[in-house]
């Protein structure tokens, strides 16, 4: 059976050692699969994500040893046709005018499992036909729920937490997720969890290998699987690395950058042994 993974940052900082864990894990699961191992740069955030971090991104990623298989595939050039592939689902999708701030978290991948607040459902009423230019698109997760088998919201976990098979509890999803932003039209702007999902199947992803951060968001990309027929990749989450005090490491911590550790004479060898590889 094919095996085909990603390695999917965001451009908007320099890779650290918790990057680099991830890379080095998927690629060499997929190597050792006889797989392939795919590089994505997941750039919808037009604001934050700039094209010398990208540059730098695959600078890191070839000090450290590894191969990725085609071209890079960059988000930014199918923000037109991701929301192209909204259309069918219209009549489960609403406008919302409600804070820039509260939607442009959705454009970002979540950090440490915490969604930015479940949208009350203050746009919910309004119908499709009251669009306004910059108005973000939410998907009505209950409506969607209902068009959907609950015994087919499942998915196979193999990382070291959460190994297993986990069906999707809709009513936890509904407290959990809600009602989440998929899109801005208008700016040409897609949800995170609709380009990781939309992705994950053009690039026919067989296993998503990505940190335990985002194990919770997983039912909310299953669930968008089923709504546009997308098939569901085997999942596997895998531990983050943590700074001395516990934190997960952030873009922000310069000092742990990649080309840090290099510029201070480090090879790709004892960065292997830092992260545990
Ligand atoms: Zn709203």
């Amino acid at each position: 059976m094919a095996f085909v993974t990603r390695f999917a940052p965001s451009p908007t900082g320099p890779l650290h050692l918790g990057h680099a864990y991830s890379a080095i894990l998927a690629h060499d699961i997929a190597r050792a699969q006889g797989g392939q191992f795919l590089l994505r740069m997941e750039d919808t955030d037009l604001d934050r994500c700039r094209p010398e971090y990208e540059a730098q991104i695959t600078r890191d990623l070839t000090w450290l040893g590894l191969t990725w298989d085609g071209p890079v595939h960059r988000q930014s050039d199918h923000l037109a046709a991701y929301n192209a592939r909204l259309d069918p689902l219209s009549d489960l999708l609403y406008p919302c005018s409600c804070t820039r701030s509260d939607i442009r978290a959705a454009l970002s991948a979540p950090q440490e499992g915490i969604l930015h607040n479940v949208y009350p459902g203050t746009c919910r009423p309004r119908g499709m036909q009251s669009r306004l230019p910059g108005d973000a698109l939410r998907l009505n997760l209950a409506a969607a729920l209902q068009r959907l088998d609950p015994a087919s919201l499942r998915f196979t976990e193999t990382g070291p937490k959460h190994a297993g098979s986990h069906l999707i509890d809709p009513e936890q999803a509904l407290r959990d997720i809600g009602d989440v932003v998929l899109s801005r039209k208008g700016e040409d702007i897609v949800a995170y969890f609709l380009a990781s999902a939309l992705d994950d199947a053009d690039q026919a992803i067989t296993h998503v290998i990505r940190g335990e951060d985002l194990f919770a968001f997983t039912p909310i990309q299953v669930i968008l699987q089923h709504l546009l027929a997308l098939p569901t990749p085997t999942y596997h989450h895998h531990r983050l690395i943590r700074d001395n005090h516990g934190k997960r490491l952030a873009k922000r911590d310069d000092a742990r950058a990649l080309s840090k550790y290099r510029a201070e004479g480090a090879t790709p060898g004892d960065i292997r042994q830092m992260v545990g590889l």
